[in-house]
């Protein structure tokens, strides 16, 4: 079996990354190019023994890593993005050809990102200091001790941002990391190993386990050494996992899926809100956080719907490596067949399709940028997430129905909500979602925190939040007056 698959003039490795070396599995799976279902070669499928070993190996990385400091870590961190900023554009065309990431988005968005994730989080350690609280009785000195081993398993539709936001705040606050890539686009974890490896972090901090899902990741998430699971994906695979972590009480950090709301108020500018509504296009809408649900004021629907058609049929589907392109391939058959089957159920059900509601011309894994309308409250098509280009519109007649069909379903993780600045916000403040972008969308900052509620997940990350999941909090209390002993005392 070939170790590397070739990118121009360049070789990506398909074997895993354990305790500073690669490794190689007789085991492997198939991976195929959605931007044209070429295959791309075989990759190294990590049994138990494999993600065992990843695990002794960060084990016994973890004391002399956590023991560094802050300080200590921030230059391998620095160098760790650095190093991925050597590979930016190795980076850019591996994940729009294993992803199918537009090109464009990868170098202007994603390798920027990926490396910030790493200095952010670097440089945020560097505040973690002892929260001191004073009582009569003592001083207490909060800490944050690091956890150990940090298990972190990613999805397919940004494996190179999730990994990077994940092992970023892992690292930075002194764990030490096992990476179980998604196996429909694994290979920029590989480049992050790469990266990982020329920044010179010692053997064992940062570890890449290729493989699938129900054999490598199962096996990670089952180990009783691992302290800490942070995963993002669906829903079903999260249930499985925060079963597995219940037999060790490892505590799981999960970030899922979404059927966020995009509401459009009557007092809206309808014209922003339709050029906004065609980024839920981005990526194909394989995007967890996008608004998918349209809920529009009944006045301003069809007003709106000619608005946002306009800027729909504009929209360039196409290879993400063009420029122009700006809605790509839809990352595997499988996920076509799941798109279709959900239209084609919806247009059974009665649904009128306002655009798209087919394969593209172009074949292969291209989708039509869909909008569906016409549909019940409980139809699946409203309450379950398609994860691909396809949105559904309904229309309220006043506050408290958009209110109650935004928060209709079981999902919680996003949304959006066009309208009168203070109005909006009021609106805001009802829906049950972990945040909400005012006359906008899309917009991330590190130091804010980033998850669902209901099904779309458990706990948060992003900057304090993250460090409060991958650490240990302890308090070291230390009494101001001379302890004397009593059994009546409390
Ligand atoms: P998935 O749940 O099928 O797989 C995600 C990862 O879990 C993969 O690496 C897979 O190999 C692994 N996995 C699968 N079974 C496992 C098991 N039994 N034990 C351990 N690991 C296992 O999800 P997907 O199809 O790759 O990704 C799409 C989903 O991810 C969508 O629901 C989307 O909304 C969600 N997502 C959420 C966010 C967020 O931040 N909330 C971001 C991106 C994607």
């Amino acid at each position: 079996m070939s170790k590397t698959i070739r990118f121009g003039d360049a070789e990506v490795s398909t074997q895993h990354y354990i305790d500073g070396a690669r490794v190689a599995s007789d085991e492997t799976f198939e991976l195929f190019s959605p931007v044209d279902q070429r295959r791309l070669g075989a990759v190294c499928l990590g049994g138990p023994d494999t993600a065992a070993a990843a695990v002794v190996a960060a084990a016994r990385a973890f004391p002399a890593w956590s023991r560094l400091g802050a300080e200590g870590r921030l230059p391998f961190l620095k160098r760790f993005a650095e190093e991925i900023g050597k590979r930016a554009d190795l980076l850019c065309e591996v994940e729009s050809n294993d992803a199918g990431v537009l090109l464009s988005r990868m170098r202007h968005g994603i390798v920027p990102r990926a490396m910030l994730n790493l200095t952010f989080f670097a440089e945020a350690a560097l505040t973690l200091q002892d929260k001191v609280i004073e009582t009569a009785q003592a001083t207490h000195h909060v800490r944050h001790d690091p956890a150990g081993v940090c298990v972190i398993i990613t999805p397919w539709n940004a494996p190179l941002m999730l990994s990077t936001w994940k092992a970023g705040p892992a690292l930075a606050s002194g764990n030490t990391v096992v990476l179980k890539p998604p196996e429909w686009a694994p290979l920029s974890c590989s480049l992050l190993a790469d990266a990982a490896d020329a920044a010179g972090l010692p053997p064992g901090v940062f570890n890449v386990v290729q493989g699938v899902g129900a054999i490598t990741g199962a096996a990670l998430v089952a180990d009783p050494r691992v302290a800490r699971i942070s995963f993002t994906g669906s829903a079903p695979t999260a249930r499985i996992i925060a079963q597995a972590a219940a037999a060790n009480l490892t505590p799981c950090s999960l970030e899922l899926g979404g059927k966020s709301p995009f509401i459009v108020l009557e007092d809206a500018d309808l014209d922003a809100a339709a050029a906004t509504g065609a980024l839920m296009y981005r990526n194909a809408g394989q995007v967890c956080l996008a608004g998918t649900r349209f809920l529009v004021h009944q006045k301003v629907r069809d007003v709106f719907v000619e608005k946002m058609r306009r800027v729909v049929e504009r929209l360039v589907v196409g290879d993400p490596r063009d420029e122009a392109t700006e809605v790509g391939p839809i990352i595997h058959p499988r996920q076509i067949e799941r798109i279709t089957g959900f239209v084609e159920r919806a247009k059974a059900a009665g649904a009128t399709v306002l655009w798209g509601g087919e394969p593209d011309a172009l074949g292969g894994l291209y989708y039509q940028p869909t909008m569906l309308t016409d549909v019940a409250a409980d139809a699946e098509i409203v309450q379950q997430e398609v994860f691909g280009p396809v949105l559904v519109l309904q229309t309220f007649v006043d506050d408290a129905e958009a209110i109650a069909l935004a928060n209709d379903v079981d999902y919680g993780l996003g949304g959006v909500c066009y309208g009168e600045a203070d109005h909006a916000q009021a609106i805001a403040l009802q829906v049950k979602t972990g945040f909400i972008w005012i006359n906008s969308f899309g917009i991330r900052d590190l130091a804010a925190p980033f998850g669902g509620c209901k099904t779309s997940g458990v706990g948060r990350e992003g900057g304090a939040w993250s460090f409060e999941f991958f650490s240990d909090i302890k308090d070291v209390i230390v009494p101001k007056q001379a302890f004397k002993p009593s059994f009546s005392h409390r």
